[in-house]
């Protein structure tokens, strides 16, 4: 094999295996990242129907005033808001590392920019109940680039 090929190799393992990496458990009230089925509401998985859109993140199960956790290494970028009509659950961040960027929303963060570790309290679930009663209460999670985040979960 020339050793180009081998290096090239290399590096192709290396992506694929960060790719891959699995994302720490995002909420304390489930022991795993559990996707919203459907109810009253619609339906949380990757490409879901809203309205005449898509929905193109994923809603992680979260009972509303449970503890969120980071799931991966990353800093902390900005404040950013689903709705930017200050309702109860306007709120979240975008973080990026690990190779990942990612935007969280329906939680109150601990702060807004700075370091947090896989796994390390990143906020608190908002009370989604009181906006849509009835809805499986959720963290929204979106790639920066809106490709499907389902893998990593
Ligand atoms: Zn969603």
């Amino acid at each position: 094999m020339h050793r180009v090929t081998a290096i090239i190799l290399v590096l192709a393992i290396a992506v694929s295996s960060a790719a891959a990496e699995k994302w720490a458990r995002i909420c304390s009230s489930h022991p795993t990242n559990e996707i919203r089925g459907c109810d009253a509401q619609g339906c949380g998985g990757y490409n879901n129907p809203r309205g005449g859109r898509k929905h193109r993140g994923v809603d992680v199960l979260c009972e509303d005033g449970s503890v969120v956790y980071a799931p991966f290494l990353a800093k902390i970028d900005r404040q950013t808001k689903p709705y930017g009509n200050g309702n109860a659950i306007d709120n979240g961040v975008q973080l990026s590392g690990s190779g990942f960027c990612i935007k969280m929303f329906y939680i109150k963060p601990v702060k807004y920019s700075g370091l947090v570790k896989k796994g390390e309290k990143i906020g608190v679930m908002l009370p989604m109940q009181r906006v849509y009663q009835g809805i499986m209460s959720h963290v929204h999670i979106q790639n920066c680039d809106l490709t499907d985040p389902t893998p990593n979960l």
